[in-house]
């Protein structure tokens, strides 16, 4: 879709008005509101203008685009998909400096897509979602927020899963004095160089960053609670011949990506179908670790204990040489207490430390956000939660919870192929039924409790037999009832299958009667 082709706006501005009871703080009120400026939020943004649908805004916490793209800048930040699959398929770069982008040059790219596609307007950036209410008598959803009140008929949720860091509870750690950040927040007015430093986590943040700080830092201690498995990282600048056919032979990069997509896409038949076909993957990565660490009781100890594709397979060609350095050392023993200037371990320990980097993730099951949302019967989302797991339609919509559309929502996260893609394919449901309750002037929609249900036994009944479940790991993927409620457990285009177009029959719909 090219900006010139866009349709002619149908509805107009955003209206501010008085809020009606006691208060009288202006409301701002639009057909529709998204909550998160990052890849999600921006692909409904777009998709929204393109439908001439220009009564919408994005509620953005950050000052810019981008979400974790924008947040993640640690040293070594860069994708694992590759760079012509990660962007979206409407805005394709034929400009990509390397086969696997680095975070800069992402976040570059999803700036530059939301200036070309004129969205950047529509984002109330700096606005924090205090509460958002379903208010049942108006049909409309209230929204708090750090610059005011809002209102709007359809809520969008597109605050992600990988954005609020997840801080370990480790005793001590507040008296900690020296410097200590995560690596989604990372402290770039502290300077590393000849510090002793402890990196704490070994997932795909910390094995970023282990390699890129290891060169100027004076000791380094790796704090790995389980071991990862590592694959190469085919990584290789694009040559000038590549990006010039990228931009003007025909089809050459739509081939490129197809054929990537393609590649990424057969994984999925080991990581949800078949988990015994993944052995071949442990059998090269071990040995890949035998020739890069010689040192046999440090190889053990990085030697995963669970079946491969368990946890998310990490890409690096320089993490494990990175120990060959003597200033580097893998520290496997459990961290039992944080003091003023050092960590303590379970062996008694003492390790004396000048910084400590928080690579230990996010808060994906049980996302702060969620007990901002509340539903029809004024329970929170996370009350929800709580109750019944993460349990959600088409990892959209959810019961009790009217006209509000989760983007990335529970289960729609891959082990093997672009995010994008599933953004794109949520996108499309979306903007099918935003246009169906237009056209048959529908003031709410909620999904029936019972498809909700049908769905989510489909899921866990397919997840049962993944990887992910059956490969004898603790991740983030499981909730903590257990289930697994992160995951997409098929194949990319399933989703895209289910999710092409607005399956109103799921729903309980009432409409606003004739004009
Ligand atoms: P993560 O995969 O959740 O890894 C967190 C690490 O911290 C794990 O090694 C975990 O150990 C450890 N940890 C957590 N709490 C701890 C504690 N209290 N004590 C000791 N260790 C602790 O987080 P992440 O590395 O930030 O990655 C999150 C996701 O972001 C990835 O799966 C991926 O989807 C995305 N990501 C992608 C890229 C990329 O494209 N290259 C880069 C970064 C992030 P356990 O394993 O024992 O729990």
């Amino acid at each position: 879709m090219s900006p010139k082709n866009q349709k002619k706006t149908t509805d107009g501005p955003s209206r501010t008005s008085e809020r009606t009871g006691s208060s009288a703080e202006p409301v701002r009120h639009t057909n529709i509101l998204v909550i998160g400026g990052g890849l999600a939020g921006l692909a409904a943004a777009i998709r929204f203008r393109r439908e001439g649908w220009n009564d919408f805004l994005v509620l953005e916490r950050g000052d810019d685009v981008g979400g974790t793209w924008r947040d993640n800048t640690y040293p070594g930040a860069a994708c694992d998909v590759p760079s012509h699959l990660y962007s979206y398929s409407f805005a394709l770069n034929p400009d990509w400096s390397r086969s696997f982008s680095q975070q800069t040059e992402i976040q570059d790219y999803i700036a530059r897509v939301a200036r070309r596609y004129r969205v950047r307007d529509q984002h109330v950036f700096g606005c924090e979602v205090l509460s958002a209410r379903w208010i049942e008598d108006a049909a409309k959803w209230e929204v708090e927020t750090s610059k005011g009140m809002f209102t709007a008929d359809i809520l969008v949720g597109a605050f992600g899963a990988l954005c609020e860091p997840s801080q370990p509870d480790i005793p001590g750690i507040g008296s900690f004095a020296g410097h200590l950040f995560h690596s989604a927040r990372w402290d770039h007015k502290t300077d590393l160089t000849g510090k002793k430093v402890a990196v704490i986590g070994t997932g795909a943040s910390g094995i970023q960053i282990v390699p890129a700080i290891a060169p100027k830092v004076a000791e380094l201690e790796v704090y790995q609670r389980t071991a990862a498995w590592v694959l190469p990282r085919l990584d290789r600048p694009y040559s000038r011949i590549e990006r010039l056919a990228c931009k003007y032979v025909p089809f050459y990069q739509r081939f490129v990506r197809s054929a990537i997509y393609w590649a990424h896409e057969a994984q999925a038949v080991a990581l949800t179908k078949n988990p015994v076909l993944m052995k071949p993957v442990g059998l090269f990565s071990r040995a890949r670790l035998r020739r890069a660490v010689p040192d046999p009781a440090l190889r053990r100890r990085l030697t995963p204990d669970y079946g491969v594709g368990c946890k998310r397979i990490l890409l690096s060609n320089t993490y494990y040489p990175t120990f060959r350095q003597d200033h580097v050392r893998l520290v496997t023993e459990g961290i039992s207490e944080v003091r003023e200037k050092s960590i303590v371990t379970t062996d008694g320990a003492i390790h004396d430390i000048d910084a400590i980097v928080l690579a230990t993730g996010f808060q994906v099951t049980d996302s702060p956000t969620y007990r901002r949302l509340f539903g029809k019967d004024g329970r929170s989302l996370g009350d929800v939660f709580d109750v019944v797991g993460r349990q959600c339609y088409k990892g959209t919509a959810i019961a009790n919870f009217p006209n509000m559309f989760l983007l990335v929502g529970p289960n729609t996260g891959l082990g093997h192929n672009s995010m994008i893609f599933m953004i794109e394919s949520q996108v499309n449901y979306l903007a099918d039924a935003v246009a169906t309750m237009k056209r048959r002037r529908i003031r709410s929609v909620e999904v029936r409790a019972a498809a909700q249900e049908s769905f989510s036994q489909m899921l866990q009944n397919k997840l049962s037999r993944t990887i992910w479940n059956v490969g004898g790991c603790a991740s983030w993927y499981l909730d903590k009832h257990g289930d697994n409620t992160t995951m997409w457990p098929g194949f990319s285009y399933e989703f895209r299958r289910i999710t092409r177009t607005f399956d109103i029959d799921a729903y309980h719909v009432s409409t606003r009667g004739p004009e």
